[in-house]
Formats: structure tokens, sequence, C-alpha cells
């Protein structure tokens, strides 16, 4: 006999039936009626992106976003910039923007899910190595944290640690409100925006050596590579960003 539920337990179930009720949820690939944004058909249809392009200089790369040449360059503090899927796939916008501004936040699992998958493909075919290595997301700014209730990165990287058993630190703090990257025109712009927008949290030593940085999208890759300097600045020897998308 199964155990009874508890009052808790139905009040849940209770709930979620009743909001199913008034907000039927629909598969975001095929658009029918489902238990999940993305039915488990459309998961397994839903296929990495094989068309690799260096953030920086275009050239097409074999399964990352900074090419060989680029990414021993100064102005890259990232190892490697890893995501599985372009922005361009309208699926993936799609999901993006009802995670990240219509804030459904069960889609982070789904997402999580796919870029967990991905990083287990590369570690798999020897391409990244995870070893001793520790989860971290981009801050929110506070005032943004609470006009979101949820740090999207934070929720990404909180479920891809619960997915591989690698640990997931809250390493970063977000000082500066600054405007969202994607809204500046330029490079230059876009660097001066983000001057001193991170610090070490002061309770978040000792830090890993080796660092993978969460994201939902990259844009031009200078949010993250910009963490990544400050990471670096404090001793951390290897920093690879994972992002669900990448492209604007
Ligand atoms: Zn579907
Ligand atoms: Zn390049």
């Amino acid at each position: 006999m199964p155990p009874a539920k508890s009052p808790h337990s139905i009040l849940n179930t209770l709930s979620k039936n009743f909001l199913d009720l008034i907000f039927p949820i629909r598969c975001l690939g095929c658009q029918k009626l489902k238990d999940r944004y993305l039915c488990s058909t459309c998961f397994y249809k839903f296929d990495f992106n094989k068309d690799y392009h260096c953030l920086d200089c275009q050239q097409k790369t074999n399964y990352q976003h900074l090419c060989p040449i680029c990414q021993p360059k100064s102005t890259w503090h990232l190892q490697a910039c890893l995501s599985p899927y372009s922005y361009r796939h309208p699926l993936v916008q799609n999901m993006v923007e009802q995670f990240k501004y219509r804030f459904i936040k069960n889609l982070g699992e789904v997402m999580a899910q796919k870029m967990t998958d991905y990083l287990s493909f590369l570690a798999n075919h020897g391409l990244v190595n995870l070893q001793a290595s520790a989860l971290t997301s981009i801050p929110l700014h506070s005032d943004r944290l609470r006009w979101r209730g949820f740090n999207q990165s934070h929720l990404l990287a909180q479920t891809i640690a619960d997915q591989t058993g690698l640990p997931c630190r809250e390493i970063l703090t977000r000082v500066k409100n600054t405007p969202p990257q994607a809204q500046i025109a330029t490079a230059h712009d876009r660097k001066e925006n983000l001057k001193s927008a991170f610090m070490i949290k002061s309770d978040s030593t000792p830090i890993p050596q080796s660092i993978i940085l969460i994201d939902d999208v990259a844009t031009t890759g200078a949010t993250l590579n910009e963490a990544a300097r400050v990471l670096k600045g404090q001793g951390v020897k290897k920093v690879i960003a994972l992002t669900f998308a990448v492209g604007k």
C-alpha cells in the first residue's frame, strides 16, 4: 500500500491541479497540452547546435565559441565558452524569454538538463576536463533580484550541480546595477558598462582553482569574461563559461 499523503503534499497536488486548470501548460515545441514546458518527444528531438563560431573573429570552430587563435589573447580570461544552442533558434529564444521575462522558473530544469547533457558529452569526448571544478553563476544586482524574484543563472547552476554532482558555490557579487549588455551598441561601451560590476564575496574563500561559470545566454561574452577576469585576479587558474544559448 502506498504511504498516506501528507496534508502538505495533498495541498500541493490540489494547488497544482488548480493552476493547471487555469493555466494549462503547452509544450513550447509542439504546442500540445502537456505536463511540462518541453514534452519528452520534443526534448529528445531538440538536438545540440553543430554550428559554432568564435565570439571574437566569427570563424567557425569545432565545439565552442572561442577559437584557438583568439582564446589565448589577453582580452579573454575564459578558457572556453560552451553553449549547446544558438539564440537564433526560435524555440531557444522562446524558452529563454519565457524563463527570464515571464518568470517561468520550471523551464530552468529543462534548460539545465540540456546544459548538463552537453557538458557530459564534451567531457566524454575529452574536450573538457571537469576534474576538481566547481560551478558558479553570474550574480544579479540586488535591485534586479528583487524585481525578478530569482536569479535565473543561479537556478541553472544549482540544477546542473544537482544533476552532475559538481559543487555549486556563490563566489561573485554584483555591486553595480548595470544596464543589460544586449542594449549597449559598441564593444568599448560594453566593457565600460561592466567596469567594477563584480566583486568576490567576503565569505567565499577558499575559492576553487577551476570554475565553470553559468549564465543563460552569452551575447558577446563580455559579462562572462569580466567575471572570469575578477575570478582570475583571486588566483583561479581556469574559468570555463557554460550558457544555454549563444548569440543575439
Ligand atoms: Zn512537445
Ligand atoms: Zn577567434
